[in-house]
């Protein structure tokens, strides 16, 4: 293959599509034939150019990218393996998964795990693994099914979300979902979740310092007043995962959950996430990801429909995962 399609991000407005061929790959030891990716909240920014995302002019978009290796220098991987590549410098600083062929670090690649998949690799992508290293954390802040609290997922109809509460669900927690979209309720039902909160009922300030302890844990994919909320509401010695800003970067709290409830915190970036901790966390998905749920969550859909999908996430209305076809 030589000419291949990608979606470019010139920083002059939108990404557009260009034709590029094998002499445009950046350095790196291993060449994949691209066959999914898949649409997260930042490719939305990277896309439309409304969020300063790609750092280097011109770039391919696209965090993620699941497909076949082609070409390598490295002696651990070999033509015919199957591998992801999920954050790193992808969509930043080094060309991205919307094309059809790319070229990466050896050390950037992660082996797809059985029994997922190629499009469902994609299908989790960065969403499900930020999901999955949210569920990690909360697990070793000592959150566990047999304490039988109920653990609050917010943003829960989108892509971490959903996948938050089909975690959590299949590993045995009473999962409430917390959306904006009460019109999604039946399929966050299928998911797993048992509870619901509306959007609004986090999102405004009680002006007291605590509120009802309601939550034994939380995973927050958006931030602000809403994870503002969320920590007042978790109970003593609970623990709270926060890896999103849907609703804004400000955290509006006091020390009070973390010194009268004794609160755990926890900061989670799947980018730069080191290789073993991204190793537990596929290995986790392989075995706890129910895949049936996540095929119900996920929708294909063509390369060629990306720049009018990053508006429609930036407005909150996708639901679940968007895999994108590269072919
Ligand atoms: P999605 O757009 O798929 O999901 C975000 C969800 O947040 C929406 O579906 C909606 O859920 C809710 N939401 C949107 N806007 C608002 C708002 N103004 N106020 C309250 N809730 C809102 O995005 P992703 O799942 O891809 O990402 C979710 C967040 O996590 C993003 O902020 C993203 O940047 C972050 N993220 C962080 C990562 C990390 O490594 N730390 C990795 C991946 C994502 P509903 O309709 O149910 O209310």
């Amino acid at each position: 293959m030589d000419s291949h399609r990608a979606l470019v991000a010139s920083g002059d407005g939108p990404a557009r599509f260009e034709q590029l061929t094998d002499a445009d790959l950046p350095p790196g030891e291993v060449t994949v034939d691209v066959r999914y990716s898949s649409l997260n909240y930042k490719d939305g920014l990277a896309v439309t150019g409304k969020g300063k995302i790609v750092r280097k002019f011109p770039l391919v978009c696209g965090i993620d990218l699941a497909g076949v290796v082609a070409e390598s220098d490295a002696p651990q991987w070999r033509p015919g393996d199957e591998v992801i590549v999920t954050g790193w410098g992808l969509s930043e600083t080094h060309p991205g998964g919307y094309t059809a062929r790319q070229r990466v670090p050896a050390d950037w690649l992660v082996h797809k795990p059985e029994p997922i998949g190629l499009r469902q690799s994609m299908a989790v992508g960065t969403a499900g693994l930020t999901a999955m290293l949210c569920v990690l954390a909360l697990e070793e802040s000592g959150v566990s099914p047999e304490d039988g609290g109920e653990v609050l997922v917010t943003g829960a109809a989108g892509g971490v979300g959903s996948v938050a509460v089909a975690l959590l669900s299949r590993l045995g927690h009473r999962v409430t979902a917390a959306t904006g979209r009460p019109e999604t309720r039946d399929y966050l039902t299928s998911l797993g979740a048992s509870g619901f909160v509306g959007r609004e009922e986090l999102a405004g300030d009680s002006g007291r310092p605590l509120d009802r302890a309601r939550w034994s844990a939380a995973v927050d994919t958006v931030g602000g007043q809403v994870l503002a909320t969320v920590l007042k509401q978790t109970d003593y010695r609970g623990a709270v995962a926060a890896c999103g800003m849907a609703a804004g970067t400000d955290l509006p709290t006091s020390v009070l959950p973390f010194i009268l409830r004794g609160i755990d915190l926890r900061g989670i970036d799947s980018v730069q996430c080191p290789n073993p901790v991204r190793a537990e966390a596929w290995s986790r998905l392989s075995t706890d990801l129910p895949l049936d749920v996540l095929d119900a969550a996920t929708e294909v859909r063509p390369l060629s429909e990306v720049p009018e999908l990053a508006a429609e996430i930036l407005a909150g209305r996708t639901r679940g995962r968007v895999v994108v076809d590269t072919a």
